[in-house]
């Protein structure tokens, strides 16, 4: 952490007595009622989501598998990282492994149970969490209770949803599948719901056996597994829309299965909407949701180099939380696995790349960075092009890079391998790494509240953090244009914690902020 700087010195000095400013310091007051976790006194942590199969290859099968993420532990400790999300690990027939053939196991690509109990040990050891995608909306077609199902095993029929009525098929055509038999001709006679797609027959919830082993799936990893929570997948649609009661109940129920093991489980949900569709959950053991509505704003913002109201929004949201759950978390992103990376979304630009990591890493929430946001790699849809292997090097300088496909967006032609943006002081990777362990060693941002700092200037994010023993001010400059703004009052004794441009540049009443600067004080 740098010392204060003379020119910062200089607007300590500064005392104005303009509306602007009494405006500010009633924000400071008002806006302490909502910390995050008031009564857990919980620390966030920052995630990283990898994508096991393009992160480190451990044998030279070009595929990542678990124990190269075990060798990289070391890595993301360093970058700050207190939590991993691993993408879905089971046995699947997909690349992305979203659909499911055994809940018990590790598919072989990526190792076995046992290197995963090593990574769970190994990053136990430097204090990193790990949480299971949990995927169970639905099982994969190829998984045996699906098998038996279609065989005509009665028992496992009941475990999936299933209709004879025309009126469902013609209501929803695509979710409604035949039966397909060994040679895949579709057969006639009842037929399965699946909402993503017919590989993946979704599970009948109504059923109390269903429900027993999806719990029993739970518990296993965080009790003999020793994980210490989950991303759970398409939450909103274990029921249809229009029965969020009996999701709500569902979850719950999973909650209370969960506490018998380890009432500390992180639960985080893949909501997608607004805060009205994640707040509810948030009261059925949900631990958090993903803040996809905070990701729009951060995104729109820095595009258009406009402040289109993201604190307000942080704060809209967590006043939605607050009254589901006092003691809600919050799950942030800029993007995840499911959406065109951030680089590429804000066309390249070093800058704003920046900007939005550290809007990202100095918001309240638990900030989940998508692997390889950190060295800005690129990628948009198809899926395969937003998960493409990490860059470690230049091609065939590391046998640890994965290559099991082609990088369309993401090559050392395109993005600066982590090797090399190391020891470049101005890389996006040393900006995350420098912001990440900030954020772990200030707890204004990570645990604190958050009010908004009127600045008078619609190109300019400010707020104040607050966490009872430390205070935060952050200013940033969303614009490519140099931008003013009137002095913050109660500037007394804050000193420089980060900043990305050495200096503010003032006059007596006012502070100039040069293109994308950002600017994170202390007290
Ligand atoms: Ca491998």
């Amino acid at each position: 952490m740098t010392k204060i700087l003379s020119v910062f010195v200089f607007l300590v000095f500064l005392l104005p007595s303009n509306l602007m400013q009494k405006a500010l310091a009633q924000d400071f007051v008002e806006r302490e009622a909502i910390p995050m976790n008031p009564e857990k006194g919980k620390d966030t942590r920052v995630f990283y989501s990898v994508f096991v199969q393009s992160f480190y290859d451990s044998d030279n099968d070009g595929i990542g598998d678990i124990p190269g993420l075990t060798s990289k532990l070391q890595y993301l400790k360093e970058l700050g990282i207190g939590g991993l999300w691993l993408l879905p690990v089971h046995p699947s027939p997909s690349y992305h492994k979203y659909d499911v053939e055994d809940y018990y196991d590790i598919h072989k690509d990526y190792g076995s149970l046992k290197d995963y109990k090593k990574l769970v040990k190994k990053a136990h050891e430097l204090d990193i969490i790990i949480i299971l995608d949990l995927v169970a909306n639905h099982t994969s077609n190829k998984h045996p209770w699906f098998k038996k199902a279609i065989s005509g095993n009665q028992k496992y029929r009941d475990y999936y949803v299933w209709s004879d009525n025309p009126k469902d098929f013609e209501k929803e055509p695509y979710q409604w599948h035949q039966v397909r038999n060994d040679k895949g001709e579709k057969q006639d006679g009842e037929r399965y719901y699946g909402f993503f797609w017919w590989e993946m027959p979704d599970l009948n919830f109504d059923h109390p056996q269903v429900r027993e082993e999806i719990k029993k799936i739970g518990q296993f990893w965080l009790g003999k597994i020793g994980i210490d929570g989950f991303r759970l997948d398409a939450v909103p649609h274990y029921y249809p829309d229009d029965q969020l009661n009996k999701n709500l109940i569902w979850w719950r129920e999973f909650r209370a299965g969960m506490d018998e093991v380890n009432p500390d489980a992180f639960i985080v949900a893949e909501i997608w909407g607004g805060a009205e569709k994640t707040s509810p959950y948030l009261k059925s053991g949900i631990s958090a949701g993903f803040n996809f509505e905070l990701s729009d704003t951060i995104r729109k913002s820095v595009l258009s180099g406009k402040n289109l109201g993201i604190v307000e929004t942080v704060i809209n949201i967590q006043e939605q939380y607050f009254v589901s759950n006092p003691n809600f978390e919050d799950a942030t992103i800029l993007t995840n696995h499911d959406m065109d990376r951030i680089m590429t979304e804000l066309k390249r630009n070093n800058n704003m790349a920046k900007v939005s990591a550290a809007l990202l890493l100095t918001l309240p929430g638990n900030p989940f960075i998508y692997y390889g946001e950190e060295i800005g790699m690129l990628g948009e849809k198809p899926d395969e092009y937003i998960r493409e292997p990490f860059l470690w090097n230049i091609e065939g300088e590391d046998s640890g890079q994965t290559n099991w496909e082609i990088p369309y967006a993401s090559s050392s032609k395109t993005v600066k391998p982590l090797f090399y943006q190391k020891d470049d002081r101005m890389s996006i990777f040393n900006h995350y790494k420098s912001l990440i362990n900030l954020r772990n060693q200030n707890p204004a941002l990570s645990q604190g509240s958050i009010s908004p700092i009127a600045t008078g200037n619609s190109k300019i994010v400010s707020f104040f953090r607050y966490s009872g023993t430390q205070e935060a001010i952050i200013i940033i400059n969303l614009s490519s244009e140099m931008e003013r703004i009137l002095t913050p009052y109660g500037l007394d004794g804050f000193e420089m914690a980060y900043s990305n441009f050495n200096v503010f540049k003032i006059n007596d009443k006012e502070i100039y902020l040069q293109p994308y600067s950002i600017f994170i004080l202390t007290r």
